[in-house]
């Protein structure tokens, strides 16, 4: 018998490949990646196994039909825009994975409000509006101060907070727009419409096994995410909140993922929390994003991803207990739209004290796109330390080291003679 088969789900530009390549590696897994491309790419580029994301059902007959002939132990998706071809194609093929209503409630956020309601975990009133609509007329209708987002994208893209009657129909136009802009149909596109909850963010980062959850790691969000763009910066674990409160939020998130359905693998949650309790923002079938899982370390020298890898394909866990001291990263955002000509003091942001790594993934001389259109981040930095102050401290210092020179987009008008 062979290496177990692994079916890594990715879209092409994931910053998660390497992390889970590596993973796999260590422990003897074979990897098929399973890569979000059009039909007619997939045939041009001579990929293996190309699937299309925006198609989910198509993808998962797709993929069913792969695994037939090439057996596969379990199917992941490392980011969030295959988790539901994942749960769908793992429903087909009896491989143990969330159910395919479960991973819904974990990708929709009505859905998922809807879910959590329906259970009585609280969320903020909410609305979902056609995207048609007139906003004028909703905006009069609507408490504030509100946050408008659409049902299926991340990273904070298109969520914009309003607090009065004109901020809202600003923000629920600028929404639409970006949304018709990347190609959803008009008239079957909604808007969801929820009360902003004040309060310090956190993030969860969990497994269920059977429906039960392992806290892996707590993350503070020190940078007041008030808006009315909601870029994400420093994660610092572990976190400072005090034990009765973290044990508040292990328990609500446990209580919103079985709400969800939840019954397996990796969850990446975001919770608020203030004087009424914790609140669940948003829950998501997947492990922390982009270059993040890095600074995180299980019993002797794990990773996230080996944690995600062996649970996918029944492999015992060793420990989850987090080792080391704390860690952070600071995802660089995106400062202004224009392209990235020049980029300083990466060596000096690296020499600073608890600095371990700096990454710059933007690249030179391409466009960049700031929140709440963009969707990338100009890099990451990594930091360790004795307390999360110390991290927080490093962080911050090694960005005010960091300058990046952005110059304004020329635009070339073209002449209709
Ligand atoms: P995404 O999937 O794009 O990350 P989220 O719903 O998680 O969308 O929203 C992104 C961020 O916006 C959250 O992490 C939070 O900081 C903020 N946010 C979203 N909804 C609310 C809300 N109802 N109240 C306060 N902040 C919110
Ligand atoms: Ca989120």
């Amino acid at each position: 018998m062979g290496a177990p088969r692994v079916v890594l789900l990715m879209s092409p530009a994931t910053y998660r490949a390497g992390a889970f390549l590596g993973a796999a590696e260590r422990l003897g897994l074979e990897v098929v990646q399973g890569i979000d491309l059009p039909e007619s790419l997939t045939e041009y580029w001579h990929v293996p196994l190309g699937l299309d994301f925006t198609r989910p059902e198509l993808a998962a007959a797709d993929l069913v039909a792969y695994a037939r002939e090439h057996p596969v132990a379990a199917i992941l998706s490392v980011d969030d825009s295959a988790t539901l071809v994942a749960a769908q194609a793992s429903a087909a093929l009896g491989l143990p994975h969330n159910d395919p209503g479960a991973a819904l409630a974990a990708r929709d956020k009505l859905v998922m409000r809807e879910r959590l309601a329906a259970a009585g975990v609280p969320v903020p009133p909410f609305r979902p509006y056609p995207a048609t609509a007139d906003p004028a007329a909703i905006a009069a209708t609507v408490a504030y101060p509100c946050v408008v987002k659409p049902l299926r994208l991340s990273g904070s893209r298109g969520v914009i907070r309003a607090d009065n009657a004109a901020e809202f129909v600003a923000a629920f136009e600028r929404t639409r727009a970006m949304l018709f802009a990347e190609g959803y149909a008009p008239a079957e596109t909604q808007l969801l419409v929820e009360q902003f909850v004040p309060g310090v963010e956190v993030a969860l980062e969990g497994l269920l096994t059977g429906g039960r959850m392992q806290v892996l790691a707590l993350f503070d969000k020190p940078d007041p995410l008030d808006g009315p763009f909601f870029e994400e910066t420093i994660y610092v674990t572990p976190s400072r909140l005090p034990s009765a409160t973290q044990d508040a939020i292990a328990r609500r998130t446990a209580q919103a993922a079985a709400a969800l359905g939840l019954r397996e693998g990796p969850i990446h949650v975001e919770l608020r929390v203030n004087a009424e309790g914790v609140w669940p923002i948003e829950l998501a079938g997947r492990s922390i994003g982009g270059l993040c899982s890095s600074i995180l370390e299980f019993g002797t020298g794990v990773t996230l991803e080996e944690l995600i890898l062996r649970h996918a394909v029944g492999l015992p866990l060793p420990s989850t207990e987090r080792a080391g001291e704390a860690g952070g990263v600071m995802m660089i955002p995106i400062p202004k739209r224009g392209i990235l000509r020049g980029i300083g003091g990466q060596d000096e942001a690296a020499r600073v004290p608890g600095i371990t790594g700096v990454e710059i993934t933007a690249k030179l001389n391409h466009p960049l796109m700031p929140l709440p259109e963009g969707a990338s981040y100009l890099g990451f930095i990594f930091a360790r330390g004795h307390t999360p102050a110390q991290v927080e401290a490093a962080l911050r210092a090694a960005h005010a080291r960091l300058s990046f020179r952005i110059e304004p987009a020329i635009m070339l008008s073209v002449s209709s003679q």
